[in-house]
C-alpha cells in the first residue's frame, strides 16, 4: 500500500506518524527530506513499511491501548526485578543491523546488567559466526561474556544434531566457518564448507559423476557465502533419502534491504533455494523456534521460564520465539521493528523500550 507522504506530513492527525518523535531536535522539514532521501522517494510515494521507526511513543500508546508497557529508566529496577534470566539477542540490539557499529551507551549497560547478577545469555539467529567470534567481538565492545553464555544459532545446531537427533553419522553442510568451528567442537563429521571443490556444470553425465558419500544422516544449511548451483544439487541430492534429516539454522531473514536499490541474500535465501529443489521443508532450529530453547534447556536445566526475559528488536523472531515459549519479552526499538510493526503484526510484547540502555 502506497500513501503520499506529503499528505501525511500536511494532515499529522490522520495518520499515526509524528516524524520528530524520535528525534525532537529535527524539524518537520528536516525529517520529510530525510525520509525522502533515505527511500530515494522521486514522486513521494513511500512504502507504509517504512514509516515504521517514524510512530511515537504517545501515539503508539493511544492507538494500541492496553499495549506493551514502555521500560524507562525510572521503572527498568522495578522491572527487572520480576525476572532472574535475561535473553538478549545481539543484531539490533547490542550493535546496529550493520552488525558493526555498537550502540551507545551498551558497554555501561552490561556492567549494570552484570552488578543485577542475573543469568544472562545472549541468543542469536545469525549463523555466520561461532561462539568464540562473539565473545571476541563482545570484549571489543568492552563487556565480558563466557561461551557458555552464547547462544548462537551454529551452537544450538550443533547440540540439536548432537544431544536431540542424536546424529552419529555424517552431516552435508551449507554454511558458514563458524558452523564448521561449532560442528567440529560437538564432535559431529560435517563437511561441505567452503567453496565446493567440484566444476559448476549442467551436464547431466558430469553431475552423475560426483561423489557422493553413503553416509551422510543430516543436511544442515546456514548462511553460507559460498552458495552455489554444486551445493543445491548436492544438498537436494542428500535429501531424496526420506531417513535424511533436513536441518536450517534460521529462514525468516531471507533479504534485507542493506542500501536504497541494494538487497543482501541471507541464510533464508539458501534455505528456501534448497527447499525448492529438494521438495522438502526444514526443522528451524532457529528463533522463533521452540528448538532454540530447547537447547538452551538441554545446557540450563533449571531456567524458570515465570522468571525469564527475552530482549529483541525483532517481532517475528524474538517476541514470536518468546511468545512461543511461554516467556515474557521486551521489543528494542533500535533494529528492525517499529511500533507500528506491532500493531500491524498483532505479535505483542510484554514491554517496548526506546534501547536496551535503559536498563
Ligand atoms: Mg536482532
Amino acid at each position: 500500500m502506497f500513501r503520499c507522504l506529503k499528505a501525511v506530513l500536511q494532515r499529522p492527525s490522520t495518520f499515526p506518524i509524528l516524524l520528530s518523535g524520535n528525534n525532537p531536535s529535527c524539524s518537520t522539514l528536516h525529517a520529510f527530506q530525510k525520509v525522502k532521501r533515505a527511500l530515494h522517494c522521486r514522486h513521494c510515494l513511500i512504502k507504509e513499511p517504512k514509516f515504521k521507526t517514524y510512530i511515537s511513543s504517545a501515539q503508539y500508546s493511544t492507538a494500541a491501548g492496553n499495549g506493551p508497557l514502555e521500560v524507562t529508566r525510572e521503572n527498568s529496577r522495578e522491572i527487572l526485578e520480576k525476572y532472574d534470566t535475561l535473553l538478549i539477542d545481539c543484531d539490533g540490539v547490542l550493535w546496529k543491523i550493520d552488525h558493526v557499529t555498537p550502540l551507545p551507551g551498551i558497554q555501561e549497560t552490561m556492567s549494570r546488567l552484570r552488578d543485577t547478577r542475573k543469568q544472562i545469555l545472549f541468543v542469536t539467529n545469525n549463523s555466520m559466526h561461532g561462539r568464540e567470534m562473539y565473545v571476541d567481538k563482545f570484549r571489543k565492545y568492552g563487556f565480558e561474556a563466557r561461551g557458555s553464555e552464547v547462544f548462537c544459532v551454529a551452537y544450538a545446531a550443533a547440540i540439536y544434531l548432537k544431544t536431540v537427533a542424536k546424529i552419529s553419522k555424517a552431516v552435508y553442510v551449507s554454511g558458514s566457518r563458524g558452523m564448521q568451528s561449532e560442528l567440529e567442537q560437538a564432535g559431529i563429521d560435517a563437511f561441505g564448507f567452503g567453496p565446493d571443490r567440484d566444476q559448476t556444470t549442467d551436464d547431466v553425465e558430469q553431475l552423475l559423476q560426483m561423489e557422493f558419500r553413503d553416509d551422510v544422516e543430516a543436511v544442515l544449511v546456514g548462511f553460507d557465502i559460498h552458495f552455489s548451483y554444486n551445493k543445491i544439487y548436492k544438498a537436494a541430492s542428500y535429501l531424496t533419502s526420506p531417513d535424511c534429516l533436513y536441518l536450517a539454522t534460521n529462514s525468516l531473514e531471507t533479504g534485507p534491504l542493506i542500501s536504497i536499490n541494494r538487497r543482501q541474500p541471507v541464510t533464508g535465501t539458501m534455505v528456501a533455494a534448497i527447499s525448492a529443489a529438494s521438495k522438502r521443508e526444514p526443522l528451524v532450529i532457529g528463533k522463533p523456534s521452540c528448538h532454540m530453547f530447547e537447547c538452551i534447556q538441554t545446557m540450563y536445566p533449571t531456567i524458570d521460564k515465570s522468571r525469564t526475559l527475552m530482549i529483541g528488536d525483532s517481532l517475528r523472531a524474538d517476541i514470536q520465539f518468546a511468545q512461543n515459549n511461554g516467556i515474557d519479552s521486551a521489543l528494542v526499538l533500535t533494529g528492525v521493528a517499529g511500533l507500528q510493526m506491532v500493531k500491524d503484526t498483532g505479535i505483542l510484547p510484554t514491554y517496548y523500550m526506546q534501547s536496551i540502555a535503559v536498563l
